[in-house]
């Protein structure tokens, strides 16, 4: 173990209770109703370093849905499936300033593309893209694309949860149709909305972001297995979007607070990494008016700048 593995073996549990307080200045998400049954005042942290040692703090238990973060492994996987030129002839590289879900600056330059991957409508672009006949072919290669990296066979959607997002996903409907008018979308609207609410509904714990991160830590390559996952220049892409437009639009203000490449998502996760050390793992529901985890990103914020840990 290194020094700063053990500084954070003994300061991690009083950095998390001192994060979790920070719950009463947010509010768990309740536009898909069944996220409103997260336990608001939850906080847990997994880190993994490159030889699979972890360090473990607070509610790591917590089950949680991916959300927002299950799109930087679809948009990995659409590149993998259908190169860099035709994912970007369908979404921009552009971070917006707006909420994820917005329908303002819809459009980039060309009429109909999305700004970029991670905002609602670029992720139903991206979701159209992944290569298979049916939707649940498509769902079933994105969801081994998940166990892969997370090296966890039992990852699965969360019926509920991806009921209740898909009973009241107008909005996402909505993004939806406008792209098929603008002929940005593959196949049928409503499949790929299932395929789009299946993927932000499957569960994860701390550890599994952790894991996951840690491939895209080590630019795609699994240290704990010893092989290339991920061809280096996708997850160089995704990393790029995870430091613009990663946190929403508050992406500005993580990177000069935190100054790692993240991905946050309205159940209150995000997955983080030290490139070429560590992956990291974060959930706490309560989230702040940008739709980030408010104890999460104390937290992080703490992380970094005691360990210094920004890129830049
Ligand atoms: N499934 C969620 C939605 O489309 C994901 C939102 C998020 O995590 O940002 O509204």
């Amino acid at each position: 173990y290194s020094y700063e593995w053990e500084q954070l073996q003994t300061k991690l549990p009083q950095w998390v209770e001192a994060s979790r307080k920070q719950h009463v200045h947010g509010q768990v998400a309740a536009y898909i109703p069944e996220l409103s049954k997260a336990p608001k005042d939850a906080l847990g942290i997994t880190m993994m370093d490159g030889r699979g040692n972890t360090v473990i703090s607070g509610d790591c238990g917590c089950v949680f849905t991916l959300q927002s973060i299950s799109k930087v492994f679809t948009l990995i996987l659409a590149l993998m499936d259908n190169g860099e030129n035709l994912v970007f002839s369908k979404v921009g590289m552009e971070p917006t300033g707006d909420r994820f879900n917005s329908m303002l600056k819809l459009e980039l330059v060309e009429p109909g593309i999305p700004f970029n991957p991670f905002i609602n409508a670029g992720a139903i672009a991206v979701s159209s893209l992944i290569a298979g006949n049916s939707i649940e072919e498509r769902y079933a290669r994105i969801l081994q694309f998940l166990r892969l990296l997370a090296h966890n066979d039992r990852m699965d959607f969360d019926q509920d949860v991806y009921e209740s997002e898909s009973a009241t996903g107008h909005l996402n409907r909505s993004l939806a149709y406008f792209l098929m008018e603008k002929g940005i979308l593959r196949g049928k609207v409503e499949d790929v909305l299932e395929v789009y609410f299946r993927h932000c509904a499957v569960n994860a714990t701390c550890a599994d972001l952790a894991r996951m991160a840690l491939v895209l830590a080590y630019n795609g390559y699994d240290p704990i297995r010893n092989t290339q996952l991920i061809p280096r220049r996708y997850v160089q892409i995704a990393k790029t979007f995870m430091t613009t437009c990663g946190m929403y639009d508050a992406s500005g203000h993580f990177a000069i607070q935190v100054g790692l490449p993240a991905k946050s998502g309205v159940s209150g996760g995000i997955l983080t990494m030290v490139p070429g050390r560590y992956g990291i793992g974060v959930v706490g529901p309560a989230l702040n008016r940008m739709g980030n985890s408010t104890t999460g990103v104390h937290l992080l914020e703490t992380l970094s700048r005691e360990l210094d840990w920004s890129m830049f």
